[in-house]
């Protein structure tokens, strides 16, 4: 007999959501100078969640100058006293998490066990790793005395908002940079607080800045004469035009873009945390992850076995709504998101390939898709090739390690994969040969912030956490 689910809604009383968000620039909020705003919806529910500033060309100037000004003070700063404020701000973090994974699920649609249980708790990590560095600069490997490179114009994407600024904020301010940084425009929101708590540390005004904004304020903050350093995550196709953006510069950049993970299951795995593995790999934050394991390649000899129990797996996965605590998969981000998810998955069944998905009731309002597998998946398929960013898994088999090899290795990314085998010598021999800047084995999407992050190819280039995320931030 199966159990049937209560409702387990996490409430939403703990989070303050106020009508409308200004910049945050040099210390203070502030609306836009031409004053004009956007909407940020939940996308589980379409709810318009607030209004936030749009910022131009000369918020992003009032912006980097503020950073300017204040990196002068900052970056003198001895490193253990930077580090107090940023062991202040990971503190603030902790002690505000619930409200915070409360929001980050409103505005983004992740199931609150992600926020609460992932995204959250690696934030503040993030934040204690790096105030840990902050006074051991000089034994990082960079030389002795190494130094700062000035403001850093920092954008980031929507899957995971708050990590991403961590990713960004928080080394960038340990190595005594200071910062101007751009949210996604569908997900503002925790952004927006994270500069109130910035406040709550008493940080200097300046250090960090938050401009609210689209792809156009990204451009402009990127472009502008006077940042130092420039970090983006996003899409390979706006890292690539940002990358024109600063060639011929001196401006510092680094890139983490998009991915195309092999998950790779070979006869000896152990089936069942092998299925727990796909699931996660492909299924966590509704696939909007980069390093996503998008594309399964089994060993035929087992294919039939472990179909069947991912199938059964699939089948018992919850999609809904993100703030009940039982809920695997939450709402896909946008309304463009989803359209994009559709149309690639309705390429995968033109082009030959057959798609299943288990029965699940869909919410009526929102933005919803189920969690989906092909098989009979080619390589030539764009399924196969292109990133859905979404629920999405494409199954590809294969027979020897060297044909797995070949078949992982085949796309222009190359930012993750996993392994599973019970054998050692397999594992490292696969590991280094697969142009992947992480390699996970009999595990997937494992994070942590002594560990560099980062890609090949067109996954991008520098790595973010670990000691190497320093590099990024020092002028070295
Ligand atoms: P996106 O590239 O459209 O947007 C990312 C950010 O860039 C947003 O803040 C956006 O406003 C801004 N932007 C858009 N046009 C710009 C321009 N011309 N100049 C400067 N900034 C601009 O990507 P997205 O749809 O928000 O995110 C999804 C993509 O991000 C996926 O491809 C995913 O793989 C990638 N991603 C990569 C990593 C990583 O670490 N490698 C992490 C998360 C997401």
């Amino acid at each position: 007999m199966a159990f049937e689910y209560a409702p387990a809604p996490e409430s939403r009383s703990v989070v303050d959501i106020a009508p409308s968000y200004g910049l945050f620039v040099d210390g203070e909020f502030r609306p836009a100078e031409d004053g004009k705003v956007f909407k940020t919806v939940s996308p589980s529910s379409e709810e318009v969640l607030s209004e936030v500033a749009q910022a131009g060309q000369s918020d992003v100037d009032a912006a980097v100058r503020a950073a300017r000004k204040a990196f002068e003070k900052w970056s003198a700063l001895p490193g253990a006293e930077r580090a107090k404020y940023l062991f202040r701000i990971a503190r603030i973090i902790q002690e505000r998490s619930r409200e915070l994974a409360v929001l980050e699920s409103l505005d983004n649609g992740k199931p609150i066990r992600e926020s609460r249980d992932a995204d959250l708790p690696l934030v503040a990590a993030h934040f204690f790793y790096y105030a840990g560095w902050a006074d051991k600069l000089g034994h990082a490997g960079f030389g002795s005395d190494p130094k700062p490179l000035g403001v850093a114009g920092q954008v980031i994407p929507w899957n995971f908002p708050l990590l991403m600024l961590a990713w960004k904020i928080a080394p960038a301010l340990a190595c005594g940079n200071t910062v101007v940084l751009k949210p996604a425009e569908t997900t503002p929101l925790s952004a927006l607080f994270f500069a109130d708590i910035c406040r709550q540390a008493g940080l200097p005004k300046g250090v960090v800045n938050i401009l609210t904004g689209d792809g156009s304020t990204g451009a402009a903050l990127v472009a502008h004469p006077d940042v130092n350093k420039v970090a983006f995550t996003g899409s390979t196709e706006v890292g690539k035009a940002i990358a024109r953006t600063v060639a011929g510069t001196e401006k510092k950049l680094t890139l983490e873009l998009g991915g195309k993970a092999a998950n790779i299951v070979f006869e000896d795995a152990p089936i069942d945390q092998a299925v727990e593995g796909i699931v996660n790999g492909i299924f966590f934050n509704q696939g909007h992850v980069c390093c996503a394991g998008s594309r399964l390649l089994v060993q035929e000899s087992v294919q039939d076995e472990l179909l069947e129990a991912l199938k059964r797996r699939m089948s018992t996965l919850r999609v809904g709504d993100p703030l009940d605590k039982n809920t695997d998969i939450g709402a896909i981000n946008s309304a463009e998101q989803l359209a994009r998810i559709k149309s690639l998955a309705d390429s995968g069944e033109a082009e030959g390939a057959e798609r299943w998905a288990p029965r699940c009731e869909l919410p009526s309002t929102g933005y919803w898709f189920a969690p989906t597998l092909f098989t009979g998946v080619t390589q030539a398929h764009r399924i196969a090739r292109e990133e859905i960013f979404g629920p999405v898994l494409s199954v590809l088999t294969f027979r020897t390690p060297a044909e797995a090899v070949e078949k992982a290795n085949n796309t222009p990314y190359g930012l993750s994969a996993g392994i599973w085998t019970e054998k050692g010598s397999r594992i490292l021999w696969m590991a280094d040969k697969l142009r992947a800047g992480v390699v996970w084995a009999n595990t997937f999407n494992k994070f942590d912030p002594t560990s560099p992050f980062g890609g090949y190819k067109e996954s991008g280039f520098g790595r973010e956490g670990g000691r190497h995320g320093l590099e990024a931030y020092l002028n070295v």
